[in-house]
């Protein structure tokens, strides 16, 4: 399915001109218009999905080994010291454009992006408690 008012289907299609990197049958990759370093690049699948929850598990599982791809050739293209491979599901959790995009983002050890959070205590009992619920609902 592609949304008529969604600004990634529109360039996953071809219909707003971007910076592409890649394209295949499923996928555009695309250069950020507002990187966080140069280089940054979003992976895009040509039919549009909200997040992550609505995609099926076929295009789903094509995602990594692009991504895989895409942060190889950042890597060398950049010679950059790292490369994040991420991705926001819904408003909490930063995403801003509800069409899903993997982000690869080439990292310096000195660079000034920012993907970081303040890390929680935890207590082992509460873990193995939350852990056994994920489980359960992950393996069934
Ligand atoms: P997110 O916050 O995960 O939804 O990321 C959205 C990303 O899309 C941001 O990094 C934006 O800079 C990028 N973005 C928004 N509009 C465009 C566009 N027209 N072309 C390329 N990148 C875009
Ligand atoms: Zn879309």
């Amino acid at each position: 399915m592609i949304k008529d008012d969604c600004i990634f289907c529109k360039i996953a299609n071809g219909v707003i001109p971007s910076a592409p990197v890649y394209e295949d049958d499923s996928f555009k990759v695309i250069l950020d218009l507002a990187p966080a370093n140069k280089g940054h690049a979003l992976i895009l699948p040509k039919q549009h999905f909200d997040n992550c929850f609505s995609m099926d598990d076929e295009t789903a599982s094509k995602v990594f080994p692009l991504a895989k791809k895409v942060a190889t050739a950042i890597k060398e293209e950049f010679n950059c010291d790292g490369v994040n491979i991420l991705q926001n599901n819904g408003e909490a959790a930063g995403q801003t454009v509800f069409h899903f995009h993997t982000h690869i983002i080439p990292r310096y050890k000195d660079d000034t992006a920012t993907i970081t959070w303040k890390q929680l205590t935890t207590e082992p009992a509460e873990q193995e408690k939350l852990a056994a619920s994920l489980n359960e609902r992950i393996s069934k």
